[in-house]
């Protein structure tokens, strides 16, 4: 017997993950983005921020953590952009950056509403969070369910912003 979902949705080029707690043990990530807060997780016993966030200790092991917000704002080290061979389903040029967010922590993430050499290092950048295409998951009785589902990026900011 065929799944209800078969031939309705590309699952194997999506890239974004289910964010709902039956799906995903790190789902306060998306619930605390959709409120526009860009958070990771802490360790209890060591201290040690990670990112992305985890379900255990990357340094100590410990699976006591807590949930901290980052800053939305930080400053481009380093800018990287692509115009060809950019993968299916993103718009051209993909630019990436390593972001410093005010001295917490260092992240690579993708910078949107920007053109090919507008962002230079030292530039600030602010938080941008988007809707993603919604997943239709198989709920009970064969009834499909579409998760709502955000992720976020990075644009150029501007010092009157
Ligand atoms: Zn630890």
């Amino acid at each position: 017997m065929n799944s209800v979902l078969e031939g309705k949705y590309a699952v194997t080029m999506d890239m974004y993950p289910l964010q709902s707690k039956d799906f995903n043990r790190i789902y306060p990530f998306y619930d605390n983005l959709k409120q526009g807060r860009l958070t990771t997780t802490r360790c209890l016993r060591c201290a040690k921020v990670a990112f992305p966030p985890r379900v255990v200790c990357p340094d100590c092991l410990s699976d006591t953590l807590e949930w901290v917000d980052l800053p939305t704002r930080g400053k481009v080290l380093v800018v990287t952009e692509e115009e060809v061979g950019v993968p299916l389903g993103f718009e051209t040029p993909l630019i990436h950056a390593l972001i410093d967010l005010d001295g917490s922590l260092t992240l690579f993430a993708r910078v949107i509403n920007c053109k090919m050499g507008d962002l230079q290092e030292g530039d600030q950048v602010k938080l941008v969070i988007f809707s993603v295409d919604p997943l239709p998951v198989e709920g009970k009785k064969g009834a499909v369910i579409l998760q709502e589902r955000v992720f976020f990026a990075f644009e150029k900011a501007y010092p009157q912003e």
